[in-house]
Formats: structure tokens, C-alpha cells, sequence
């Protein structure tokens, strides 16, 4: 099957960073260490961390996950913590080592500036993932969490000072569209759309490819948020079918009956040897008169479903 490699996908900055603070941490410290969280959202780096002695604990939200914690050292994730969960850390007598993405950061320092002159902040966030968790602890009552538009209907502020930003990994084109409809009730609200660089690059790169191909494969884990958006964006904007997959055995092949190009691309914390396999699985495979594809003998997948 033709596969077209979608570029750039893949490890970001902050993503390489984590991991380099985690491995270090690992080998320099004594006692216990653990992760409040997946350090990024991702199945198969998760366990290669805990494989290494990294222990994860991953309660609904951060602050839960401290108290189950008696000691040693806590690395706080990619997605970045509240300050009560820094405090709470201190009051625990833990070693707290931060690995927030300096793009995360940028956003809570942005929000502590806002909030310390005046401002509410309207923040565009998915309920439940702990980047907007970290954030809203940083400003609490001036941090307004919105997801949809019934949220933004839903709005209710007074002060005549009002900015809107947003989580780093969200689709550009439904966030664009929340903040316009924010600016629409409050035509004063400063913006400040704070997606980082390798989430847009990634989508913008995803939407122009899915034009050429017939279907888009986005291998990531379900709760990594930048993949997600990856294949929300195919769907929405480009109308094309987009499956994510965590990896090669999650792939059905009746995806890919009487379609010829496939594009590939991954999510910001997938590691580039679950894309590689993927690939050269898509790559193997030849079509049958019926429109079906069936993969060559020697790249078998486990879990593989039968040629649809
Ligand atoms: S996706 Fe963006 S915000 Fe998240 S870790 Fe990567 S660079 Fe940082």
C-alpha cells in the first residue's frame, strides 16, 4: 500500500525534556521516585518508565495522588501542576523534581500576570486533563474553564478586564472558533491563543496532507490530547476517515478496503518505533481483486484482525 509519511509528527521539545529530567532523576537519586501521572501521555512510554523504576501514580487528579505518596521523589508531569500541589508536595517532606514543558509554563506565568492585574481569564480546556488542572490552581475564581459553546453561553463575568487563552494542545481550528465566540460576548476580551508551535505544526502538516490520501492512521494513546486533535482535525476539516491507534495491533485492516493512499503521522509522545512499525506493516501490504489488502507472510503483527 502506498503510505504517505506525514512530517513533522513525532517527539516535541517538551516531550524530550521530560523524559531526559525522568532518566537523570532515576539514576542520581536514591529511594523511591514516581511520576503523579503519566509524565506524557503515553502507554508504551509509561511502562518503559516504570520498567526503569519509576513508579506511577495516577489518580483523577494531582493533589489525590500526592497522599498516596509516603516518600521519596515525585516528578511532576509534562502537563504541569497547580501551586497547592507544589505546596502540598513541600508539606509531605517529598523531593519534587518538575518536568513542565517550558510552553506549559509560559501559559501559567501568563495567567498569574493576567490575574495579578485584574483580569478573569476565560481558559479553553478539556475538563479532566491536568494541563488545564495545573493552570486554573494558579488563579482560583479567575480562571474560567470552557470546552463548547454552551460553556461560553454559560459565561458569566462582570469585570470589564477579561483575556482568553487555552490549553497548549487543542485542535487550532475549534479553539479559534471558542475564542471568537468569547470575543463575540466580550468584545473587549484580550487574546492570547497559547497552542504551542509543535501542536500546530502537527495538525497544519496533518490537514494539508490528509488532501492527497485516502485515509490517515494517528498513532498515539487515547488520552494524549495532541493526538486526538490530529485525527479530530482530518475528520472535521478535510472530511477524511482518521483512525488513532496506540499501536500496530490496535490496526484493522477493513479501514483500508478500496483505498490505495494512506498517510501516517503521530502524536507528540509516541515513540518513533511504534510509527516505524506501523509503516512498514501498511507498507507490506498487497491488494487483493476484491479491494482488500493482505500483508506479506513475514510482517506479522500480533493481534493483526483479518484482511477486510
Ligand atoms: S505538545 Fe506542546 S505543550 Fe505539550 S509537551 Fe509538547 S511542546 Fe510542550
Amino acid at each position: 500500500m502506498e503510505v504517505k509519511r506525514i512530517t513533522p509528527r513525532g517527539y516535541c521539545h517538551g516531550v524530550v525534556e521530560a523524559f531526559r529530567i525522568a532518566e537523570r532523576v532515576r539514576k542520581e537519586t536514591d529511594g523511591p521516585v514516581h511520576m503523579l501521572g503519566q509524565l506524557v501521555h503515553n502507554t508504551h512510554v509509561t511502562e518503559d518508565l516504570q520498567q526503569k523504576g519509576i513508579k506511577l501514580v495516577d489518580p483523577p487528579n494531582r493533589l489525590a495522588g500526592l497522599e498516596q505518596i509516603e516518600s521519596g521523589t515525585v516528578i511532576f508531569t509534562a502537563h504541569g501542576v497547580s501551586p497547592q500541589v507544589k505546596q502540598r508536595a513541600r508539606e509531605l517532606g517529598l523531593n519534587a523534581v518538575d518536568a513542565t514543558c517550558s510552553d506549559v509554563v509560559r501559559t501559567h506565568d501568563l495567567v498569574i500576570q493576567l490575574a495579578n492585574q485584574g483580569y478573569d481569564v476565560v481558559y479553553v480546556g478539556r475538563r479532566g486533563h491536568p494541563e488545564p488542572e495545573g493552570v486554573e490552581g494558579e488563579a482560583p475564581g479567575k480562571v474560567h474553564l470552557i470546552q463548547d459553546l454552551a460553556d461560553v453561553g454559560a459565561l458569566q463575568i462582570s469585570n470589564e478586564r477579561i483575556a482568553v487563552t487555552c490549553q497548549t494542545t487543542l485542535s487550532v481550528w475549534d479553539t479559534e472558533a471558542l475564542i471568537d465566540a468569547v470575543k463575540e460576548r466580550y468584545p473587549q476580551a484580550e487574546v492570547h491563543n497559547e497552542i504551542c508551535l509543535a501542536t500546530q505544526e502537527r495538525q497544519e502538516a496533518a490537514v494539508a496532507a490528509a488532501k492527497e490520501v485516502d485515509v490517515v492512521i494517528v498513532v498515539g494513546s487515547p488520552r494524549s490530547s495532541n493526538s486526538n486533535r490530529l485525527a479530530e482535525v482530518v475528520k472535521k476539516l478535510v472530511g477524511k476517515p482518521a483512525y488513532l491507534i496506540d499501536d500496530l495491533p490496535d490496526l484493522d485492516l477493513s479501514w483500508f478496503r478500496g483505498q490505495r493512499v494512506v498517510g501516517v503521522t503521530s502524536g507528540a509522545s509516541t515513540p518513533s518505533q511504534l510509527t516505524r512499525q506501523v509503516i512498514t506493516y501498511l507498507e507490506s501490504l498487497a491488494p487483493n481483486p476484491d479491494g482488500s489488502w493482505t500483508p506479506a507472510p513475514e510482517v506479522s503483527r500480533v493481534g493483526a484482525s483479518p484482511a477486510g
